[in-house]
């Protein structure tokens, strides 16, 4: 193998940058060449790549985003779009590929895999729901974010006496809401993977409100419903008036956390390593601690489970 490419796919999640320079610079240590595609696989079809050095990835760990930035592509969905992108790789010479995303990049990831072309993945989103790694790149960094903010609304909530709803993301997957609702110590936590029971929640509230609770805070995942229709909900159900807030697009955003930064620069150079041994079709995960090469087939085939110890934790701790 002499030289490699490096592209991230999907949604940003801080940290891909760390990722980047991680591969980039443990290539070079190796002593092959590396180039960036630019956009994703939409860049990788429109031949959008650039050279990366040593000094090209300088003082990008810290930066949130991707400096490849990232794109969806349609095209590349499509079997000619594959085999054109396939095509592209051998022009430029590229013996192997690194993938940093979801899972959506790794079906197409796979894809290639099946074509005969090298690719390892790198798990980066901030949404934790990729099977067979215990952290994505990102997650630790959105659940740092996102708890600033529900501080800061703490604060008012407790001075105003009030109910806040605090939507955070996570179309499909409550990862980050329940990470938010215990480090918050939220008074419930409302995620896709369990059914909202309406009249549980009220009594809740109800019992809190009781015994003398200032305020109460609902953390809830996107995907459950949005904010504003879970508070109509309670105000119909139960009474109750609420303020919502909706975190949005910030959790995507900002600095990786330590634990992020080194996540990426683990996984970024396990999946070079790996690529080096003749490994394909797998992503480097982080399990138990340490770090290994598990089949990128797990992200789709299945599904993450939700950590029930963390679900049970905010029923006890918020009595
Ligand atoms: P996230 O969920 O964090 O946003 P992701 O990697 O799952 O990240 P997607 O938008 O699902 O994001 O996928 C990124 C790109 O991967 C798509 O735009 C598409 O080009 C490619 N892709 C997704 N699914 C497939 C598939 N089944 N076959 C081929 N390519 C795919």
């Amino acid at each position: 193998m002499k030289r490699v490419a490096v592209l991230t796919s999907g949604g940003d999640a801080p940290g891909m940058n760390a990722a980047v320079r991680s591969v980039t610079r443990s290539a070079i240590f190796r002593g092959l060449e590396v180039v960036g595609v630019r956009r994703g696989y939409e860049g990788l079809l429109e031949g959008d790549l650039i050279p990366l050095t040593k000094s090209s990835v300088g003082g990008i760990i810290h930066r949130g985003g991707t400096i490849l930035r990232t794109a969806r592509s349609d095209r590349f969905r499509r079997p000619e779009g594959i085999n054109e992108a396939v095509q592209q790789l051998k022009s430029f010479d590229i013996d192997g590929l690194v993938v940093i995303g979801g899972d959506g990049s790794f079906r197409g990831a796979w894809e290639l895999v099946d074509r005969g072309f090298p690719v390892v993945g790198v798990p980066a989103t901030i949404d934790n729901d990729i099977a067979g790694t215990d952290m994505t790149i990102g997650f630790d960094t959105a659940i740092n974010t996102a708890l600033e903010a529900v501080k800061k609304i703490r604060d008012t909530a407790s001075s105003h006496d009030r109910l806040f709803i605090i939507e955070v993301m996570g179309r499909e997957a409550g990862f980050l809401a329940l990470e938010v609702a215990v480090a918050s110590g939220a008074e419930c936590v409302l995620v896709p993977e369990r059914p909202v029971e309406l009249g549980r929640l009220c009594d809740k509230l109800h019992y809190a409100r009781n015994r003398g609770k200032t305020h109460s805070l609902i953390i809830l995942a996107e995907g459950v419903m949005a904010a504003h229709e879970l508070a109509e909900q309670l105000l119909d159900t139960g009474g109750y008036d609420s303020r919502i807030t909706v975190l949005g697009h910030l959790q995507r955003g900002g600095s990786p956390t330590a634990f992020d930064a080194v996540l990426a620069s683990r996984m970024g150079t396990a999946a070079l390593e790996g690529l080096l041994e003749g490994q394909k079709g797998v992503m480097a995960v982080y399990r138990h601690g340490g770090m290994e090469l598990v089949p990128l087939s797990l992200a789709w085939e299945q599904k993450k489970r939700l950590n029930h110890e963390l679900l049970d934790l905010v029923e006890k701790l918020s009595i």
